[in-house]
């Protein structure tokens, strides 16, 4: 086996190919992924439509939110709990920071570490190829700690922890403890707003609100444990949605929001958050031009990029411990093969699915 198949963005906008791509020789400590579910995510979508300034150039191997078989295992590895990984495992794996940058090891923030290395955007014709998800094999660089999936959890919805699940665990990680009188309200009803509702519900809090769109996103939301729902498309005066959110909560509103949505959403949600409540904003950090018209008294605001490797092991512990609480695999809403993986990101793009999923058999 010299090569594998793998959808490959050559030119920005327009179709992606099925491309055959080399399989490398792996370095020490460096594994190969049979891939068996790659879940798509907005990103992807941006990053066909044209590059997201982080220097990527093509071709490149899209999606970045793989589960897969350990194919081959160059040594002896662990996983992140520290027992014996061996190939036939299903597992997913962490990005890599450099670990000796001012962000990695002064501030031990490796999140904004320049140096981090991540998937779906690296050239798929330099070594090692292979580092795009929606491709039939995946190679895994040997600083990737790695997590086991436990039966219980599904590939597409361990493939989900590889981004969105996680960046939310983050997200709840440095929001700390929801109190059982707190209301959270969360901005955005796609993958990440589905999964920080279950979260947020999880966590204790006495009620959940959604604000989000389309009327199919949010079915699927309130199973996830929201008590209300406002379909923006329907509601389209901001001031009513702040009453909304006022009306919920004797109005003051709500005690933590979290922005899920995209960073033009934080203006709003700042005008629903209560003085000396909690904002999380989680996602798409960097370039923002948000013009702020209300800054509530002693707030605490977060900006949560990507996660750390206890994120991923925390997202796919909440999949498998709650998965009789929670309908996790509606948020898959739809299932495509790698020859349709256009199809897939136009569902994407158009937000008429929660999250589309490549299946390799
Ligand atoms: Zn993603
Ligand atoms: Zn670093």
């Amino acid at each position: 086996m010299n090569d594998c198949r793998a959808a490959v963005i050559t030119a920005h906008n327009q179709p992606l190919e099925i491309q055959r791509v080399p399989i490398p020789e792996l370095e020490p400590g460096a594994l190969l992924v049979r891939i068996e579910a790659s879940t798509l995510c907005g990103t992807d979508v941006h990053r066909w439509h044209g590059p997201l300034g982080d220097g990527d150039t093509l071709p490149i191997i899209t999606g970045h939110e793989p589960c897969g078989y350990i194919e081959k295992i160059n040594g002896e590895r662990t996983d992140i709990l520290g027992s014996p990984v061996k190939p036939g495992d299903r597992i997913v794996w962490s990005y890599v920071s450099c670990g000796s940058c001012y962000y990695c090891s002064v501030a031990l923030q490796p999140c904004i570490c320049p140096g981090r290395a991540s998937w779906g955007h690296n050239r798929s014709d330099r070594y090692p190829y292979l580092l795009g998800s929606c491709s039939e094999y995946m190679y895994v660089p040997p600083p990737c700690l790695i997590v086991k999936v436990p039966q219980a959890v599904s590939s597409a919805s361990a493939a989900a922890s590889a981004c969105a699940y996680r960046t939310v665990m983050h997200g709840f990680d440095r929001l700390g403890a929801v109190k059982s009188h707190e209301t959270v309200l969360i901005q955005g009803s796609g993958p990440l707003g589905n999964f920080a509702t279950a979260v947020a519900r999880d966590h204790g809090a006495k009620q959940v609100l959604v604000i989000g769109a389309p009327a199919a996103r949010l079915e699927v939301i309130r199973r996830m444990g929201a008590d209300a729902v406002l379909n923006l498309e329907e509601v389209t005066d901001a001031k009513a949605r702040q009453k909304w959110v006022h009306d919920h909560t004797d109005g003051r509103g709500a005690d933590v929001v979290i922005q899920v949505a995209n960073n033009m959403a934080v203006a709003e949600g700042l005008t629903m958050l209560r003085d000396g409540g909690r904002f999380v904003s989680i996602g798409a950090g960097g370039k923002a031009n948000v013009e702020v018209n209300r800054l509530p008294q002693e707030m605490i605001f977060h900006t949560i990029r990507s996660g750390e490797p206890r994120h991923w092991l925390q997202a796919i512990d909440f999949l498998a411990s709650r998965k009789n609480k929670f309908p996790f695999e509606e948020m898959i809403t739809a299932s495509y093969k790698l020859e349709q993986v256009n199809d897939a990101l136009k569902a994407m793009a158009s937000y008429q699915v929660v999250k589309a999923v490549i299946q390799f058999q």
